[in-house]
């Protein structure tokens, strides 16, 4: 899985000294300068950046951390927990750790909100699509309807006296992939925290968590990338103190047939990815977990039921990119974000 979602998302480190290199890996401990670390792990370039308290060893544990979460909440790995869960769909429940457990429960109550418009039990369409894999092709109509019966997340149950996890139909697949990053996001911060870590940012291919504020306590500002120059300018930036800005977007993920682009957020409803008006959405939450569940879910939506799907959602803003260059933020962002480009304008 190749993410470009750090492209869309950045830390703008303006005003200070620190340039968006010195966001990625190095390992300089100079003064100012973050202690920084990166890897590829749940199929994506995860970066840690430490400005306070760099000490390696808390790099270290989170990245070990990180890899656990890999070692049982991916379907592109074989043995994982849910790999388990998956295999023994129509036949037993499967007993799985807290985590598994967690994001899965979290992943159930927005698949429930949303009306299945984020469905966890998703897995058969998204591997029949491939998008993102080696093996993305456009799939024929009767492969669409037989992996589509297989969706639905009212057929997913969950024993929590039991901690364990239950696919009805044989062949149904649940895929975290909406989800888990904002999941591994929230215990890296809650690890860096433990550690006294009072100034961090968290990248795991563009799902953000900005962890305290910057080292002289004044806010983060981090920037909206515009999706239609993704190394260029942004769009422009907000304020934020201990957030988690989660971005989805078509144009991370996707492949062309017949000249047409087919990106990977796909509707249960139809088996086909989503039409929208929609280039990107970025949330911004406390919790990473509802970030990551609330962008896939607006994706879904789309624009107008989107945002009454997020004001609905306390503690939860967004701001939703559309194709013909238009901004629609909700109430909260209005007196928080920065336009800086000239390209796109902000509907009241
Ligand atoms: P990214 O994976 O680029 O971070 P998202 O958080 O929006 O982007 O999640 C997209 C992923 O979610 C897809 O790659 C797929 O694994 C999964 N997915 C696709 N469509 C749906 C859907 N309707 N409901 C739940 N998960 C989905
Ligand atoms: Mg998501």
């Amino acid at each position: 899985m190749k993410s470009f979602k750090s492209f869309l998302i950045f830390i703008l480190c303006f005003i200070t000294t620190l340039s968006l290199s010195g966001c990625k890996s190095n390992n300089s401990t100079s003064k100012g300068q973050p202690l920084t670390k990166t890897e590829v792990i749940i199929g994506t370039a995860c970066t840690i950046s430490l400005y306070d308290n760099k000490d390696p060893k808390i790099l270290d544990e989170a990245f070990t951390r990180l890899k656990e979460l890999e070692d049982i909440l991916s379907i592109n790995k074989l043995g994982t927990e849910l790999d388990k869960v998956n295999e023994m769909a129509g036949k037993a429940p499967v007993e799985v750790s807290d985590d598994t457990f967690l994001v899965v429960s979290q992943g159930l109550k927005y698949s429930k909100l949303s009306d299945g418009a984020l469905d966890i039990t998703i897995g058969p369409l998204v591997k029949l699509w491939g998008i993102g894999t080696d093996a993305a092709k456009l799939p024929t109509e009767e492969e669409i309807a037989e992996k589509k019966s297989l969706i639905n997340y009212k057929d997913l149950v969950l024993d929590e006296n039991n901690k364990s996890i239950f696919l009805k139909k044989e062949n149904m697949i649940i895929d975290l992939g909406a989800i888990a990053k904002g999941y591994a996001a929230d215990e890296v911060a809650s690890l860096l925290t433990k550690n006294n870590v009072k100034s961090a940012i968290i990248d795991l291919g563009g799902n953000i968590f900005a962890v305290g504020s910057k080292i002289d306590g004044s806010n983060w500002k981090i920037g909206v990338q515009d999706p239609e120059d993704a190394r260029g300018s942004s769009i422009g930036y907000i304020e934020v103190t201990n957030k988690s800005i989660v971005t989805s977007g078509i144009y991370e993920r996707f492949f062309e047939s017949n000249g047409k682009k087919y990106h990977h957020i796909l509707n249960p409803k139809t088996g086909y990815p989503y039409e929208s008006e929609i280039l990107g959405v970025s949330i911004l939450t406390d919790k990473s977990i509802d970030g990551d569940s609330l962008s896939t879910t607006l994706f879904a939506l789309g624009i107008d039921k989107g945002l009454e799907f997020i004001n609905a959602q306390p503690g939860a803003e967004a701001i939703f990119v559309s194709k013909d260059h238009k901004l629609y933020l909700t109430e909260g962002l209005k007196n928080n974000f920065h336009l800086t480009s000239s390209k796109y304008e902000i509907i009241k």
